[in-house]
């Protein structure tokens, strides 16, 4: 396989990084979530992941699908996400928590995926979906980690291929004898399986 069989799509809810802008413009089929999926509900980022995966299915003819966040940032690393031979491949990241999220265990952050068209066809939907614990009070599973865990009952173990920087916001305390600390902003619950 090679870059002229993968659909990229880049979930633009904020500007792009200029650094992923120019590595998309690389592939021959890129498109930008807000042209695809509507408006209007930008916090639900799974119904948006659904929705662009609809999208690929009914209106495209090719054999892959890339997801990527507007805040990754493609390195050399990253390359292999083009050419690896594996129905579910991604690279992995820092997330905002500050820690490295799924990870070359049969789980991987959506921010960097690439799903073919026959995995998807065979995984039960919703693909993407929060899972709340059963008092509704906290997480059980991320977007990421649900379609990981319906990918692998559908008999697809997704694969970490490379590894792709990301745009943080930081924090920068000043301590009590003049140093300082940083602390990253926007901690979250990713990094569960
Ligand atoms: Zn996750």
């Amino acid at each position: 396989m090679d870059r002229n069989d993968i659909q990229v799509v880049v979930f633009d809810g904020r500007p792009a990084d200029p650094r992923l802008r120019e590595w998309m413009n690389t592939f021959p089929h890129r498109q930008y979530a807000s042209h695809i999926a509507p408006k209007g509900y930008p916090d639900l980022v799974a119904m948006q992941r659904n929705r662009v995966c609809r999208w690929f299915l009914d209106r495209t003819k090719l054999d892959y699908l890339l997801l990527l966040d507007s805040d990754m940032i493609p390195i050399e690393a990253t390359e292999p996400i083009k050419t690896a031979e594996a129905p579910i491949a991604g690279c992995c990241y820092i997330q905002n928590g500050g820690v490295i999220g799924h990870e070359e265990d049969g789980a991987l952050s959506a921010g960097c995926l690439r799903i073919s068209r026959t995995a998807l066809e065979a995984i039960e939907t919703p693909w993407f979906d929060w899972e709340l614990t059963k008092d509704g009070c906290g997480v059980q599973a991320c977007d990421c980690g649900h379609f990981c865990a319906r990918a692998r009952e559908a008999g697809y173990f997704p694969k970490t291929v490379g590894r792709i920087d990301h745009a943080m916001l930081m924090r920068v305390s000043i301590n009590d004898d003049d140093t300082f600390r940083t602390s990253l902003l926007h901690e979250d619950s990713h990094g569960k399986k």
